[in-house]
């Protein structure tokens, strides 16, 4: 039987052990815990199967975990040095030899324990994943089934693995394909989806033997946490997953460029910091390198679409998540011949079904609320027109949220129109809640524009054409296209995106490639 952590095991925390967050497991439970303020909850990185303290923990530096809802903070998040990533990158490097000869199927249990346990615990992991990034409480409870089934996933997948053979062509020589775990490798996530992106990668990591160092975004740091004590409880062997927490500069650089990361880096975050990991890891060239990054995506509206459904799935797609998700569609093109329409049903929808507090979440952050900010003032100031059905011209004043927000980073869904074609809004990922509406004429000018952007990650095309489907799906330079749909998953279909959004796949067979290596053995049949 596991025991509950117990107060005095746990000397860093300020004022509550992982017990008094780990039963704060409804949304009044969890406000009433940070309720006056302060910093109620102090993380701890989770180091060869245990919570640890730092070995020298007077001068460990923190980083506030704040409730973008509030803007308060309610929390601290260590950031934790080269030393001690070094700590975790050794647990796990001891437990690499035990983990990748342990049978799969006993691997494949491991994992079925932790998933049922996020499971029984699903709204703790809820709660405070809306706490912690802002999200609205029913998105984080269908990121947490997601996390749920990434583990699950992975369980199966990994007991109906398949081997190639082959006899080679007149000879008496069979060849065959062997696999075995890549190593100790580093995870490291963003902040947008913060369970949801952590376990897609622990998921396979764990079930394909490979160990790990896991570093989330230390902007939300909290679900990961909780996940520490899911792992704790589930006795998953120590050191197969070990979590640190802290920032790019000094926990994520001292992670992807240790040695000890003899497996590879398995990342998801801006196109920047993917590019800075390859820098970093350029003459480590045995790491096996996965990096998922940037989106602009855009969404194609074609004159013969059903214009409700339309309407609603491009909505959906720029404004789920409060548009912080990298695969949302921030760049609508629509035909000229419905533009009108379009734009205007669509302004109707968004005002109906996407306000603040209620579909839309809040911001992630004051750096990123600020960073929103400026593209509407960058909009305001190249007189970009801010839709709303309250009048024809509306005043960019009444979108541009204020420079210093008193009550959480709050920003309503903005629409808008008449961008320059050259404009950064077009061409940056804003990711948050703002959408363009621009016009084509014809196929060739709408796979002209989507293409036209640095990005690759996603598109969306709506359309009843079916033959339109393929002959302009597939010239759209993206690696995931959803026609008439959006963010449906399959998780053995290929993920990742083109040009500057990232190289590598991960899902199915696809995370099997990056998280082992294949061998090539022949033999003599006789
Ligand atoms: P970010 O690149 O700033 O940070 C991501 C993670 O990398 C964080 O954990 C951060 O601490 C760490 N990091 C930063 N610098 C590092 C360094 N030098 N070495 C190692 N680690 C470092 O990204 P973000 O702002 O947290 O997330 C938003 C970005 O993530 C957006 O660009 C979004 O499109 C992208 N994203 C991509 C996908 C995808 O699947 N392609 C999914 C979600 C988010």
């Amino acid at each position: 039987m596991i025991l509950p952590f117990q107060k005095g095991e746990s000397p860093e925390f300020g004022c509550s052990t992982i017990q008094d967050v780990w039963s704060s497991n409804t949304l009044e439970k969890a406000q009433a815990l940070i309720a006056d303020g302060g910093y109620k909850i102090r993380m701890q990185n989770f180091v060869g199967g245990s919570f640890t303290s730092s070995p020298s923990s007077t001068t460990t530096s923190y980083i506030d975990a704040i409730n973008p809802k509030t803007g308060k903070a309610f929390g601290q998040v260590p950031i934790s040095s080269a030393y001690q990533v070094e700590h975790a990158l050794r647990a796990a490097t001891d437990e690499f030899k035990d983990w990748s000869t342990t049978p799969v199927t006993i691997r494949s249990r491991h994992l079925r324990r932790v998933a049922d346990l996020i499971q029984e615990h699903h709204e703790l992991f809820a709660v405070w994943e809306s706490i912690d990034q802002g999200k609205t409480l029913p998105r984080a409870r269908i990121e947490v089934d997601r996390a749920i089934n990434n583990f699950n996933y992975f369980a199966s997948f990994i007991t109906h693995q398949q081997s190639a053979a082959r006899v080679v062509d007149g000879m008496d020589i069979l060849a065959y394909e062997h696999r075995s775990p890549a190593g100790v490798f580093a995870l490291i996530s963003p902040w947008n989806m913060p369970i949801y992106l952590l376990t897609w990668k622990m998921a396979p990591c764990l079930a394909f033997g490979c160990t790990g160092v896991a570093k989330p975004s230390e902007v939300t740091s909290m679900t990961a946490f909780l996940l520490c004590e899911v792992f704790r409880r589930a006795e998953l062997p120590a050191g197969a997953m070990n979590v640190v927490f802290g920032d790019g500069a000094t926990t994520g650089s001292a992670l992807v460029r240790s040695p000890l990361v003899r497996g590879g880096v398995s990342f998801t975050g801006s196109t920047a910091t993917g590019i800075q990991i390859r820098r970093d890891t350029a003459d480590q060239i045995y790491k096996h390198l996965s990096l998922e990054l940037g989106g602009k995506n855009p969404t194609l509206v074609f004159e013969d679409v059903d214009m409700d459904r339309a309407v609603k799935i491009a909505a959906s797609a720029a404004f789920e998540n409060q548009g912080e998700i990298c695969l949302c569609g921030s760049r609508i093109y629509v035909q000229s011949s419905v533009y009108d329409k379009f734009v205007t049903a669509f302004t109707k929808f968004v005002e109906t079904n996407f306000k603040c507090g209620d579909r839309v979440g809040a911001v992630v952050s004051h750096q990123h609320y600020n960073k929103i900010r400026s593209y509407l003032l960058l909009a305001q100031s190249e007189s970009a027109t801010f839709n709303s059905t309250s009048s024809n011209n509306s005043n960019p004043q009444d979108f541009i949220p204020p420079a210093d927000p008193t009550d959480g980073y709050w920003i309503p869904p903005v629409i808008l129109t008449d961008v320059p074609p050259t404009s950064r809004i077009l061409q940056d990922e804003i990711f948050g809640p703002v959408v363009t509406i621009s016009r084509f004429e014809n196929d060739e000018e709408a796979v002209a524009l989507a293409n036209d952007n640095p990005n690759g990650l996603a598109a969306l095309l709506l359309t009843r054409d079916g033959a339109r489907m393929r002959s302009v799906g597939e010239r759209l330079e993206a690696g995931m296209i959803w026609i008439n749909c959006w963010l449906v998953r399959e998780l053995g279909t290929p993920f990742g995106g083109m040009k500057s959004s990232g190289t590598g796949r991960e899902g199915g067979e696809y995370s099997r490639d990056v998280f082992t290596n294949v061998r090539t053995l022949h033999m003599p049949i006789h």
